[in-house]
């Protein structure tokens, strides 16, 4: 059966290293990729993840050593947020508290709690917590299995028309409006993870200026290449809107284009996966190159900002 919801969430980061704790050991998130950014391959592409990369619990960062800070605004994703179980909001408060991450207060949203941080770059997220928190097999860190992050819960999107973005969820992507708290319109789709995108309409504010913190574009599922085909054209028939050619990105194969507010969406296909070129107990260990730069290997390797 085909899921509806967000397939990855990609952002930019300040220096590689301190990214890659923060995920790992705060959050407690399992490094499922260590690869390059295929279009700047002196630069790392993270993926982060549950046990075995499941579409939906996969957040992505192109980490700069010196990138400059963006800035929230209008046509740009506000927040990223992950599920939790609901009684580890306490758990995750004190253990941000622990690790030197401040945060806000928990708040009711929706009626779901939620707990709001940032990352080392500034980057807004939030815990959500989830009653029946479902989702694949969390990854086995020191985060004890029943507070461990499931998966994404979703995104927030700031733009000058959600209802405008709002069709493109719903006539396209699978999802429905299932309520609206003032500004706010929450879009669901049926994926136990990454099916929530809440809509904020917000006119007269500043647009928002990538940089580190921001997201880069945000990801939505299709099972296969038949089923982004059919959006693909779903996009241009009723709603004028042109994607890219389609990109080999070796774990899936994306399009891209533009939605009406100004976000950068991809449609990426479930297949093949993050075990296409390593098996699930050794993901996220090894440097991992398309075949295209395999060539390459020696010259990326030393260029690569040390880990370590
Ligand atoms: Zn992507």
């Amino acid at each position: 059966m085909a899921h509806h919801g967000i397939h990855h969430v990609t952002a930019i980061a300040g220096p590689a290293r301190r990214n890659m704790d923060f995920y790992t050991r705060v959050l407690g998130l399992r490094l499922v990729k260590k690869t390059v950014n295929f279009d700047d391959p002196g630069t790392y592409h993270f993926y982060y993840g549950d046990e075995s990369g499941e579409p939906g619990s996969i957040l992505t960062f192109f980490p700069w050593e010196h990138v400059a800070p963006g800035r929230a605004g209008v046509g740009s994703t506000q927040e990223t947020s992950f599920c939790v179980p609901e009684a580890s909001i306490g758990f995750w408060a004190h253990r941000l508290l622990e690790k030197g991450v401040a945060h806000q207060a928990p708040e009711k949203r929706f009626g779901q709690s939620v707990l709001a941080f940032k990352d080392p770059d500034g980057m807004n997220l939030a815990l959500v917590g989830i009653a029946d928190a479902e989702g694949a097999a969390p990854w086995a860190s020191d985060v004890p299995t029943d507070a461990a992050i499931r998966g994404l819960n979703g995104v927030t999107l700031l733009v000058e028309d959600a209802e405008r973005t709002g069709a493109i969820l719903t006539d396209v992507f699978g999802f429905r409006e299932t309520s609206r708290d003032g500004s706010l319109i929450r879009y669901s789709g049926d994926a136990a993870i990454g099916g929530t995108v809440d809509i904020r309409s917000a006119k007269g504010f500043l647009p928002g200026r990538q940089g580190g913190g921001s997201v880069h574009h945000v990801a939505f599922r299709a099972a296969d290449d038949a089923a982004q085909d059919a959006m693909v054209r779903r996009l241009a028939e009723h709603h004028g809107i042109r994607t890219t050619e389609q990109r080999d990105r070796n774990y899936f194969r994306s399009v891209y284009f533009r939605e009406p507010g100004g976000i950068l969406f991809e449609i990426a296909t479930d297949e093949p996966g993050f075990t296409a070129d390593e098996p699930r107990e050794r993901l996220g260990q090894d440097l991992k190159l398309p075949p295209f730069l395999e060539q390459r290997r020696s010259e990326i390797e030393t260029v690569l900002p040390a880990l370590a």
